[in-house]
C-alpha cells in the first residue's frame, strides 16, 4: 500500500472543496474585491463556523457556496463536481426568517416544496415527520406572528431540510435574536442539524456562537477575505450550552478572539 492509499483510507471525505476562490464585485463606481485565494474544505457531517469583521466577505462567500454567485476565479467543488455544473440542493438560511406572514406554518414549511413542484407523497410525509419530531405539530395552522422568535427560526429551519440539502448555509441565522432567546435558539438548532447528520456552514460575527456550536472555526481576515487560521474545537459537551460552561471555552475564546484582532 503506497503512502496516498493509507492517506485515503484515513481521510473523510471532502464534502465541499474552495479552491483558491476569488471575487470581485464590478459596479460602475468601480471594483470591490472581496474575496482573494481562499481555500477551504469541508467534510461530510461537519459543523463549520466563519467568523470575520463586518464587512469582510462572509455573505459573499455563502453566496458562492450556494451556486448563486459565480467566483472570479478559483472553483468550488461539491462532491468532487464544480458547483456551476452540480445539481445537489444547497440550503440557505437567513439572518431573517423570512416566513411569509399570510401563509400558516404549513404552508410555509412546504413554499420550497411547491416551488420545486416537488410535492409528492414521500415529500409531505417527511415534512409531517419533522414537525413533528421537532415539536411543531401543534403550529402547524398558525401564521408566523403567532410563533415567537425561537420557533419562527425552527420553522425556516425545517422549511429547508424538507429540501434534503447536501449542506447547509447559515447566514448570521440569530442576530435578529435577543441574548436570551439566542442560546436557547442556538441549541436547538444545533441539535435539529446533528440530529439530521447535515453538514454546515454557519457565518456568525459572534464568537462565543461559533465556538459553541462548531467543529471549526475559520477565521477570516478583513476583506480581501481569506483565511486567516482554523481552530479545531475540542470541548467537551454535546450541545452549545453545556460547551458554554466549559473552564476551555474563555480560553478558546481568547485564542480567537486574539487571532481576529491581530
Ligand atoms: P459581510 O457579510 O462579511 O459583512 P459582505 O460579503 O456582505 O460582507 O460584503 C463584502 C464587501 O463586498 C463589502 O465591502 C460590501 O460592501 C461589498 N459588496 C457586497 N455585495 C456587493 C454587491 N452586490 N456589489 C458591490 N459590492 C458588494
Ligand atoms: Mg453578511
Amino acid at each position: 500500500m503506497t503512502k496516498d492509499d493509507e492517506r485515503g483510507e484515513t481521510m473523510e471525505k471532502n464534502l465541499l472543496e474552495v479552491k483558491d476562490v476569488g471575487l470581485i464585485y464590478q459596479s460602475k463606481f468601480g471594483e470591490t474585491e472581496a474575496i482573494k485565494n481562499l481555500n477551504l474544505e469541508v467534510k461530510e457531517g461537519e459543523f463549520i463556523a466563519i467568523v470575520g469583521p463586518s464587512g469582510c466577505g462572509k455573505t459573499t462567500l455563502l453566496s458562492i457556496l450556494s451556486g448563486i454567485l459565480k467566483t472570479t476565479s478559483g472553483i468550488v467543488y461539491v462532491n468532487g463536481k464544480n458547483i456551476q455544473d452540480s445539481n445537489s440542493y444547497i440550503g440557505y438560511m437567513f439572518q431573517r426568517d423570512e416566513l411569509f406572514e399570510w401563509r400558516a406554518v404549513w404552508q410555509n414549511i412546504i413554499l420550497g416544496l411547491e416551488i420545486k413542484k416537488q410535492i409528492g407523497d414521500g415529500q409531505k410525509e417527511y415534512a409531517k415527520q419533522l414537525i413533528e419530531k421537532y415539536g411543531l405539530s401543534d403550529f402547524i395552522n398558525k401564521k408566523p406572528r403567532e410563533l415567537s422568535g425561537g420557533m419562527r427560526q425552527r420553522v425556516a429551519l425545517i422549511r429547508t431540510l424538507v429540501l434534503n440539502p447536501q449542506i447547509l448555509l447559515l447566514d448570521e441565522p440569530f442576530s435578529a435574536l435577543d441574548f436570551q432567546t439566542r442560546l436557547t435558539v442556538c441549541d436547538d438548532v444545533h441539535n435539529i442539524i446533528k440530529n439530521e447528520k447535515k453538514t454546515a456552514v454557519l457565518v456568525t460575527h459572534d464568537i462565543s456562537e461559533a465556538i459553541s456550536m462548531a467543529d471549526r472555526v475559520v477565521v477570516l481576515t478583513n476583506r480581501p477575505a481569506t483565511v486567516k487560521k482554523v481552530f479545531d474545537i475540542q470541548i467537551e459537551g454535546d450541545t452549545p450550552l453545556k460547551r458554554r460552561e466549559s473552564p476551555k471555552f474563555s480560553v478558546v475564546f481568547n485564542d480567537i478572539w486574539k487571532e481576529l484582532v491581530k
